[in-house]
């Protein structure tokens, strides 16, 4: 819904600034019926912006999902473009890895974490319609709301799947170095599987801590040689695998996630599952642990 400008204006104080973005700055605002909200705010920019701007809402109006950070309003006014988001108070998944945010992500989490947002994805690319791709899928776009259930935010790069079936070939790679799919990078051919792709990027970070590359080097490929080197898989990984959690005794379901996630971030495309397959697996483990 639209929401007057007056309404949200005041909330721009610096010390409302909760971050910054590739499309701008980011509030913690309230609006004035007391919704405590995050403020997407861009900057006066060109017209690429306001496209991307429009884009955006366009999508997100369409989208609801439990796993989907929620779009509640939007303001285009007195050359102001601003998108107004549920707030999301345990702030991004990296935060949590990073210790920044104070929320500690047990395996368990780190599990239900995988699955909540695996079927948000699930639900862009195969019930939205028409079906979408995030195209910048990371840990600082996932996000956690005040149940610590994780949501997929930001679909500013977004476009969607009809237009790439089209072949619209975008003349720019768009995304986050280190989430990259390597096809995406050689083809620009962009599908579902590009997610994918950036999602088991995001699953090793979930086992790891780890950022996707860390003094130049990609998790992506420390993993694989490591896992390359050693027969048993489970031991050659071990000393990557984040402290914190690894002291826990039982990780359950540990190999059946690094199955998937080698799944998620093989080369070729079609060697990937698609995002319902990763939900299902990941169900598979949660169940077992009941
Ligand atoms: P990027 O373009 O790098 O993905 P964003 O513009 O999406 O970054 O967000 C920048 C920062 O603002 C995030 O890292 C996060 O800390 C914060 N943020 C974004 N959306 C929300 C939200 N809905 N609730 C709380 N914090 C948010």
């Amino acid at each position: 819904s639209y929401v007057e400008l007056r309404k949200c204006t005041n909330n721009f104080a610096e010390r409302n600034e909760i971050g910054s973005g590739s499309y701008g700055k980011v509030y913690r605002g309230l609006l004035t019926d007391g919704l405590v909200v995050a403020i997407k705010r861009a900057q006066q920019g060109s017209t690429q912006r306001l496209l991307e701007f429009k884009t955006e809402i366009e999508l997100l109006s369409r989208v609801h999902h439990k796993n989907l950070v929620g779009l509640v309003g939007f303001c285009f006014e007195r050359g102001e473009q601003m998108l107004i988001y549920e707030f999301m108070p345990n702030g991004t998944i990296r935060d949590s890895l990073s210790g920044k945010s104070g929320v500690y992500l047990d395996w368990n989490k780190r599990l239900s974490i995988a699955l909540g947002s695996a079927t948000g994805l699930a639900y862009l690319h195969e019930h939205a319609n028409p079906p979408i791709i995030h195209r910048d899928v990371k840990s600082t776009n996932i996000l956690l709301d005040e149940n610590l259930t994780a949501k997929v935010a930001d679909f500013g790069l977004s476009k969607l799947v009809s237009d790439a079936l089209n072949g619209n070939i975008s003349t720019q790679v768009k995304g986050t170095m280190g989430y990259l799919d390597p096809e995406y990078y050689q083809t620009q051919q962009l599908t579902e599987k590009s997610d994918v792709y950036s999602f088991g990027v995001f699953m090793l970070e979930l086992l790891t801590s780890k950022r996707p590359i860390e003094k130049g080097k990609y998790i992506v490929h420390r993993v694989r040689t490591t896992m390359n080197k050693d027969e048993e898989v489970h031991y050659g990984l071990w000393d990557m695998i984040d402290s914190s959690i690894r002291d826990t005794k039982n990780l359950i379901g540990f190999g059946q996630f690094l199955e998937i996630t080698m799944q998620c971030i093989e080369n070729s495309p079609e060697d990937r599952p698609t995002m319902s397959e990763v939900v299902k697996a990941l169900e598979t483990i949660l169940q077992n642990d009941r």
